[in-house]
């Protein structure tokens, strides 16, 4: 604690610091978790801070791959080791541009969600003269895990329907430029537990081998998703998966007998289990008040820093983590203009004034790059990362307006930087 009160010190509030060894041994523990012959991809929408993405490009035996959506994030995987090739690019929104500069960088492999989207894919190989590699994002009739977050389905943005797949195919197998090389799928966030974990994977492995033999569809590579669980800006324990390698060894083993010898490559993805518990985000206390018999408390860290989805409506498990037990029930705001700026409603705090701390646990995914970072803006947080207790850097995002001119032709938009420092 003393450590975070002098890091707030030195460097204000709000600040996250990140702990990268906790993020190594997330993934050393996850990768033990499932089957050796598998691979991990990290999702860097979930804190795409360079040193983070760079501990688990150093992650030992070269499992840990880079799962990216936008040129930004490339420019980010890239700058911290990433070749282009341990790439999944993936995304319902891919604009030709991006595809151009994709393959351009390396990139060889993509998950894609409609014909359009493989045809792009396709125009962008060729243009570079090249294949790509496509998998086909399956959107799943049913799924079966208890999560907060499904996505198969329902009608969706992402994915192909499954029930339509055999219509679609003749067409998807004429794109020119691209190769059909298997299928993703991802249904899920956050599962619930273990169980309910494994019986998505089952699902997913039986389907997949299902469609490939229904439909002589390829299946080269399979990435089957994640759903790993972490707590989210309240206490908790990272959850830890002891019967997962052997449930999944056994479903490969029983549906797709090729896969230990690489046929096909299985790969799986997570975003929140490996940097959720790794960060730790201090905000300061700027004032308290009553209304009408409840207490506020306003921090200086509103959803403009830690926002996750709640931006979106949805209202974060906010808990405050204290050396002094809880007194009351108070709200925790943040400074926006806008009642939308809670981090937590009515929820148990300790007696608080101006310029006290309120460290927020487990920060570390879905952080600043989630949260309404520009509105009314306040500068970004300062970021920390630490490795064996010491500081390994200290940055912040900056926002600023640069200008175009008025009339002739359109400058080449800039990469927006997804992480930081290039
Ligand atoms: C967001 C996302 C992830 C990461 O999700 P987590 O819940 O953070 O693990 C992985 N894969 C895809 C396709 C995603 O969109």
């Amino acid at each position: 604690m003393t450590r975070l009160d002098d890091l707030a010190a030195r460097f204000g509030t709000p600040v996250y610091v990140y702990d990268l060894d906790e993020v190594a041994a997330a993934a050393r523990d996850l990768l033990g978790a499932l089957p050796a012959e598998t691979e991990l991809f990290y999702a860097l929408k979930a804190n795409p801070h360079p040193d983070v993405v760079a501990a688990l490009r150093a992650v030992p035996g070269g499992r840990c791959r880079a799962e990216i959506s936008s040129t930004g994030e490339l420019d980010t995987a890239l700058a911290c080791g990433f070749a282009g090739a341990d790439c999944l690019y993936t995304g319902p929104g891919k604009t030709p541009g991006e595809l151009r500069a994709a393959v351009g960088r390396g990139v060889r492999l993509f998950s894609t969600d409609s014909l359009t989207d493989v045809e792009h894919v396709g125009a962008a190989a060729r243009e570079h003269g090249t294949t790509a590699d496509v998998l086909l994002r399956v959107n799943s009739a049913s799924g079966s895990a208890t999560t907060s977050i499904r996505m198969t389905g329902t009608p969706s943005q992402f994915g192909f329907d499954a029930e339509a797949l055999p219509a679609v195919l003749p067409a998807l197998r004429r794109v020119g430029g691209v190769r059909l090389a298997g299928m993703h799928f991802f249904p899920l966030s956050n599962a619930q537990d273990e169980a309910s974990l494994m019986a998505e994977f089952e699902q997913t492995i039986d389907g997949a081998a299902r469609l490939a033999r229904e439909l002589d569809l390829p299946l080269r590579f399979l990435d089957i998703g994640g759903g790993f669980a972490a707590p989210y800006a309240a206490p908790g324990e990272r959850p830890v998966y002891p019967r997962l390698r052997d449930a999944l060894a056994a479903a490969l083993d029983a549906s797709l007998p090729g896969w230990r010898a690489g046929d096909p490559r299985i790969a799986f993805e997570s975003g929140r289990h490996l940097v959720g518990t790794a960060g730790t985000l201090v905000a300061g206390v700027s004032n308290v008040k009553v209304s009408r018999g409840r207490k506020f408390v306003i921090l200086d860290a509103g959803i403009n820093v830690l926002g996750g989805m709640s931006g979106l409506g949805r209202l974060l498990p906010v808990s405050v983590r204290m050396d002094v037990e809880p007194t009351e029930n108070a709200s925790l705001v943040g400074p926006l203009c806008t009642p939308g700026d809670v981090l937590g409603r009515e929820i148990p705090l300790p007696a608080l004034g101006p310029g006290d701390l309120v460290t927020v646990p487990n920060a570390g995914a879905y952080g600043v790059t989630a949260s309404l970072l520009m509105f009314l803006g306040r500068p970004a947080p300062a970021e920390v990362a630490v490795r064996g207790g010491e500081i390994v850097s200290v940055s912040r995002l900056e926002h600023h307006r640069s200008h175009m001119p008025v009339t002739g032709p359109a400058p080449a938009r800039p990469a927006v930087l997804a992480g930081g420092h290039p």
